[in-house]
C-alpha cells in the first residue's frame, strides 16, 4: 500500500545561474512541481509515495522521471506522452532584484493529462491522496484532476489540497478563483497561504478568512502557512498559532511543500482519523511541520532541500533548549 499518492505539474525550472563567458544567462535545469516536492519531502521522511501526472516523452521527460525514481518515488502514474512536449518555465531575475516568469506550456504535457489515464489503483491503494491546482488551469487536466480528486474522496481516501494559486497560468483571475473553489469540496486538509485565503474568501483575517471557508466546505483541518511567522491552523471552531522557526533561509522555493509533507508524515505516523486528534495533538504536528518547512529554506532548490528526519529532530531539539 502506497503511504501518499499525489497527482499534478511536474515540469522543468530554468533558474538564473549567472553568465556564461561570453556574457550570455545561463540557466540550471531545475525539477519543478508542487505535488511532486510534496512526496520527495516525505520520501526523505522514509514514507511511499507514487506520483501521477504526464510529461513529454524526451529529454527533459526521462530526466524528470528519473529525478523521481532517485528519490525513492514509485512512477508506475507517470505518462510520457509521444506528442506532446515537457512543460518548462524559465524564471528572469528583473534588474531591480524582482523576479519574471517564461512558461512554455502551450500544449505542455502536464496539462494533457486525461481522466482515462489517471491510475485510479494508485490513489485507492493509498491511505492520503494529494492534488494542487496548476493542473486545474486547462482540460484535460483540469478534469482528470477533480476526477481523481472525487474519486479518492468516494473511496473513503484522506484527501489533502494546496490551491497553490499561480495566476500567471490562468486565463483570468475569476476562472481561477472558481476552479480552485471546486477543488475545495473535497479537502480533508488543506494548506493555503495568507494571500490564497483573501483571494478566494475576500476576507482578509485569517480567523475570518479560514471560518469562511469551514462555514461553506466543512473542511476537517485547514493549515494557513505564514511563512518565517509559521502556521495558523483552524479545526472546526477552534483555532491555534504556531510559531515558526528562525533560520537562515537560502531559498524558499518548497517551503510550503516541505511543510505539508511533515504534516502529512505526521498524519500517517499517528495512524488515527482527523476527528480523533485533538487540537493539541495537532499543533505538535504542525511545529514539526513548520520545522521541515523551515529546513526546506535552508538550501537551494525544493527536491534536494528536503530535510531528514534527523535533520527535522536536531532542529526541533535545539529550538526547545
Ligand atoms: P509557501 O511556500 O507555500 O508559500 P510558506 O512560505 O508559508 O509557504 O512556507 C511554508 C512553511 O515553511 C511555513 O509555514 C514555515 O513553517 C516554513 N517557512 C517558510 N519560510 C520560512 C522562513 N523564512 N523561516 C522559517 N520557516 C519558514
Amino acid at each position: 500500500m502506497m503511504d501518499v499518492t499525489a497527482l499534478g505539474e511536474l515540469l522543468i525550472d530554468f533558474t538564473p545561474a549567472g553568465n556564461s563567458e561570453n556574457g550570455n544567462a545561463r540557466f540550471e535545469r531545475n525539477p519543478g512541481g508542487a505535488p511532486a516536492n510534496v512526496l520527495a519531502a516525505l520520501a526523505k521522511l522514509g514514507k511511499k509515495g507514487a506520483f501521477i501526472g504526464k510529461v513529454g516523452d524526451d529529454q527533459f521527460g526521462r530526466f524528470l522521471e528519473s529525478v523521481l525514481r532517485d528519490n525513492g518515488i514509485d512512477t508506475s502514474g507517470l505518462v510520457l506522452s509521444r506528442e506532446y512536449q515537457t512543460t518548462l518555465a524559465f524564471v528572469h531575475l528583473n534588474p531591480d532584484g524582482d523576479r519574471s516568469f517564461s512558461f512554455y506550456r502551450r500544449n505542455g504535457a502536464d496539462m494533457m493529462l486525461e481522466e482515462k489515464e489517471v491510475r485510479y489503483d494508485l490513489i485507492k491503494g493509498a491511505k492520503i491522496f494529494h492534488f494542487g491546482s496548476v493542473s486545474m488551469t486547462d482540460d484535460p487536466s483540469r478534469t482528470a484532476t477533480l476526477k481523481a480528486a472525487s474519486y479518492a474522496k468516494q473511496q473513503g481516501v484522506l484527501v489533502s489540497y494546496d490551491p497553490n494559486l499561480r495566476l500567471p497560468l490562468w486565463s483570468d483571475a475569476s476562472v481561477a478563483k472558481q476552479t480552485i473553489s471546486e477543488g475545495l469540496r473535497f479537502a480533508d486538509i488543506l494548506k493555503i497561504s495568507e494571500e490564497e485565503l483573501e483571494f478566494l474568501t475576500g476576507a482578509a483575517g485569517l480567523s475570518e478568512g479560514s471560518e469562511t471557508l469551514f462555514a461553506q466546505y466543512r473542511i476537517p483541518l485547514i493549515l494557513v502557512t505564514l511563512g518565517e511567522k509559521g502556521c495558523f491552523i483552524r479545526k472546526g471552531n477552534e483555532t491555534a498559532a504556531v510559531q515558526g522557526y528562525p533560520v537562515k533561509a537560502v531559498d524558499t522555493t518548497g517551503a510550503g511543500d516541505g511543510f505539508l509533507g511533515g504534516m502529512l508524515y505526521q498524519l500517517l505516523e499517528s495512524g488515527v482519523s482527523l476527528d480523533q486528534l485533538s487540537m493539541e495533538r495537532i499543533a505538535d504536528m504542525v511545529r514539526f511541520a513548520n520545522a521541515v518547512g523551515a529546513l526546506a529554506t535552508t538550501k537551494k532548490g525544493a527536491i534536494p532541500a528536503m530535510p531528514t528526519l534527523e535533520e527535522v529532530r536536531a532542529l526541533m531539539r535545539a529550538d526547545s533548549e
